[in-house]
């Protein structure tokens, strides 16, 4: 199946006083229009960095300095600016922004706001009825148009500012921590809503989060991310039965397990590094329990069964006992 979405060599950074803010550094991956993948990361890995880039919404001082992303087989990072507004945003890649549901106007009914968008894109039919449409797809009742956002619980605020992104019945939805300040419970309602939606409505979804366990629910494949950069990539199966990159494995045994009888809590050492002034060469180096001298050197991407991995154990030419 061709790719949907291309990302190749994507950068974007703060452009600083002090220098650029590396938060995306040469990120490559590919969705094909029958998956979803999840992106997955500490905090300030450069994973929402990564979504805002993906719609072209980075604020100043941020920007995309490099890199394609080919959607659909065009490369919408170099469209002009109204082309991008006119054409692309909204229409063919929509974002849930990271708590965008506390945004949500509080003056203003549900129903107007979704129809206010309807306009602001030039909709040509009937608004209620589109209005209507998009909030039972997100299995709301289409009366909730005529409700003010404080009349609602935080789910149905989540499920609105969801059906605001498939207004225009985007191709690709980014959905960055869409279940942030959620309880358990309607996490998992909200996460079986974005299923449903790539599974039924046929949506590309990229999920940002940095809950493996949650994406792992809904992604075919999943990029994990360390500094900046992605440092492996695979399908959700392998990622978890066999994860390659020792901040993977890191990442995974960190996770506390309920019937297990190891007690232990496991984490990872250190701290990220700044993406001000990263680390030559690997930029897990510093953490790493497998670091060697070829590691001062920045690894390239090794394919694996499903994807790749960047880190130094996985050279065919590098003889290593480590791995
Ligand atoms: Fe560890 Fe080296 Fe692999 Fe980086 S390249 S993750 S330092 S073994």
């Amino acid at each position: 199946m061709p790719d949907k979405l291309r990302v190749q060599d994507l950068s974007a950074h703060y452009l600083t006083g002090q220098g650029p803010v590396k938060a995306v550094d040469g990120v490559n991956f590919a969705l094909s229009e029958s998956e979803s993948m999840g992106i997955v990361g500490e905090s300030a890995c450069g994973k929402s960095t990564l979504g805002s880039a993906l719609m072209r919404s980075m604020q100043a001082p941020g920007r995309i300095t490099g890199g394609a992303i080919i959607l659909s087989g065009e490369d919408i990072a170099r469209l002009p600016d109204n082309d991008f507004d006119n054409n692309v945003r909204w229409k063919k890649v929509a974002m849930v922004f990271q708590g965008a549901m506390n945004a949500l106007d509080p003056v203003y009914t549900i129903g107007s706001q979704l129809r206010e968008i309807l306009d602001e894109h030039g909709f040509r039919g009937d608004f209620d009825a589109k209005v209507a449409e998009s909030l039972k797809q997100v299995g709301l009742d289409p009366a909730v148009a005529s409700r003010y956002p404080h009349e609602l619980s935080g789910g149905m605020k989540q499920r609105v500012v969801i059906a605001m992104a498939l207004l225009l019945e985007p191709d690709l939805l980014i959905a960055d921590e869409p279940t942030t300040a959620l309880d358990v419970l309607v996490q998992s309602q909200i996460i079986a809503l974005l299923k449903k939606l790539h599974r039924e409505k046929g949506v590309t979804v990229l999920l940002i989060s940095h809950d493996l366990a949650l994406v792992s629910q809904i992604a075919d494949k999943i990029g994990i991310m360390y500094a900046g950069q992605l440092v492996e990539v695979g399908s959700t199966a392998d990622i978890y039965r066999n994860p390659k990159h020792p901040y993977t494995q890191a990442l995974i045994a960190a996770v506390p397990r309920l019937h297990s009888s190891d007690k232990k809590i496991h984490f990872i050492p250190g701290s990220p590094p700044s993406l001000l002034d990263p680390p030559g060469g690997c930029r897990f180096y510093p953490r790493c329990p497998h670091a060697m001298d070829a590691c001062k050197s920045d690894p390239p991407e090794f394919p694996t069964e499903s994807g790749y991995v960047r880190c130094w154990l996985y050279d065919p030419t590098l003889k290593s006992s480590a791995r």
